[in-house]
């Protein structure tokens, strides 16, 4: 054990065994016994240490959401001695302070009029609530056919049914069903796809075009919104091209297509700001959806923000009685909404936000300076997420690429664990996302050590 004083009951080969017989991770595969997954004992700032205590810098944030860092103990009396006053109540019968206080919290920083707020599990329960919400808007306008949902290829909404039918990470291939008819993907919009000698703004054009495309195609009258990550994280920290949103959120207003704005990574000061629409790319959105960095991860939330003009309508529409049949056990639980207003305070406090814009060009420098190993072939990023991704076999196709790309990522984040950083790769790019409070040396050592190690795959592989 690290921490004398907490023995571990059972040994760290034990966990191993138990949890590959028997917990079917996510994405993991159906034969996955053998898998040789690291095992977390503890966490502490931007470390997460073993059971043999050797300490790893969690480049990923966890999962893009441990914005304050591990180990806050005023975290945890947060959570204790609110599920000490009341652990629960039901969200249908009753009222509480610490939802109550949140739901004020996230209106009073949300863009716009997006006042309305539903609690939900995650991100995934979070975007299904917006994609619910929006059809159920246009059944109390009277606009039946209105159903049809606008996304993009490499987006990621989540995995519940309807958040998984937006998505389209199309690489990693997909067994499961998802609800096509519902769903028309607009193609990618990742500049560095973009033909050689094309400027950006040209490929901005064709982007925006490719909407235009779809509306007609489909008949705004069939639409009911658009959904769009800020940045597309899990697609590979996919950054628009300057102006994209702003023109999409204008074509979707003027053809009474609601936009949606899921914010699952990029809010809470992963961009440097508590959401990053309006803050970072000049909208307002119509609906936001939020999660992870919300409660930095030290409990499951989500949140679904919606326009009060939206509301209104329903109203005007006759609507005032209508009822959203969607809800869950947990929506607003009071010790999780306890976590995410002790989350957004410390936040607050430590002027995270300021902290992340300052160390924003520092972090983007370090990340652009890996082109310079032949093996990588586009970095990108903003605030403090980036990817890096590397190109093994370049002049292959696709298809052909991708054992050696899942090579590449495999080697890299061997290599970068053995020197204490986690990268968790996706196919053939690292992202990173780490928590919030990491310093400028901290940023200096991941990158030292990502460098060092693209460098000896590079020596491997090309
Ligand atoms: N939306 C985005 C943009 C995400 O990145 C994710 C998760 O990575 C989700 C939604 C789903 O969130 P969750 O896994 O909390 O359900």
């Amino acid at each position: 054990s690290v921490n004398p004083e907490t023995p571990t009951a059972i040994s760290p080969e034990t966990v191993q065994k138990w949890d590959n017989r028997h917990f079917f991770h996510p994405w993991d595969t159906v034969g996955g016994e053998d898998a040789d997954r690291m095992i977390a004992v503890e966490g502490e700032g931007i470390y997460l240490i073993d059971p043999d205590g050797r300490r790893f810098i969690d480049g990923p944030g966890g999962m893009w959401n441990v914005q304050i860092g591990y180990g806050r103990t005023e975290m945890a009396e947060a959570i204790g001695s609110q599920a000490m006053k009341l652990a629960y109540h039901s969200p249908w019968a009753f009222a509480s302070e610490p939802s109550a206080l949140l739901a004020r919290r996230l209106a009073a920083m949300a863009p716009g009029d997006l006042k309305t707020v539903f609690f939900a599990t995650g991100g995934s329960s979070a975007v299904d609530t917006a994609l619910r919400f929006a059809q159920f808007y246009n059944n109390l306008r009277g606009l039946p056919e209105k159903k049809r949902f606008l996304a993009r290829e490499k987006g990621y909404h989540g995995s519940t049914y309807l958040a998984a039918s937006v998505t389209a990470k199309e690489r990693d291939g997909n067994l499961l069903d998802t609800e096509k008819r519902l769903v028309h993907f607009l193609p990618n919009i990742n500049p560095y796809l973009r033909p050689e000698g094309m400027s950006v703004e040209d490929w901005c054009d064709a982007k925006v075009a490719d909407l235009e495309a779809a509306i007609s195609v489909y008949g705004a009258d069939t639409i009911a919104a658009y959904i769009s990550e800020p940045i597309m994280a899990s697609g590979g920290v996919i950054v628009p091209p300057p102006d994209y949103h702003r023109r999409t959120r204008e074509i979707c207003r003027e053809n009474d297509i609601l936009y949606i704005s899921d914010e699952v990574v990029t809010a809470f000061g992963r961009l440097g700001h508590w959401f990053a629409s309006e803050e970072v790319f000049g909208i307002v959105p119509d609906i936001i959806t939020c999660a992870k960095g919300l409660t930095s991860g030290y409990l499951p939330l989500g949140a679904t923000l919606i326009s009060d003009r939206l509301m209104a309508e329903i109203c005007d529409a006759g609507g005032e009685d209508a009822v959203f049949k969607n809800g869950y056990t947990y929506s607003g639980h009071p010790v999780c909404c306890a976590a995410a207003l002790k989350n957004i305070e410390i936040i607050e406090r430590e002027g995270l936000l300021e902290h992340v814009r300052e160390l924003t060009p520092h972090f983007q420098a370090r990340l652009n300076e890996l082109r310079r190993h032949p093996i990588v072939g586009d970095t990108r990023g903003m605030g403090l997420v980036g990817c890096v991704e590397g190109h093994p076999a370049p002049g292959m196709s696709e298809r052909e690429r991708l054992a050696i790309d899942q090579e590449f990522g495999n080697r890299v984040d061997a290599k970068c664990e053995a020197m204490g950083l986690i990268v968790r790769p996706l196919i053939n790019m690292c992202v990173f996302s780490p928590p919030l409070i990491i310093t400028r040396p901290q940023i200096d050592r991941m990158f030292d050590i990502l460098d060092k190690a693209i460098g000896q795959v590079e020596a491997e592989m090309m």
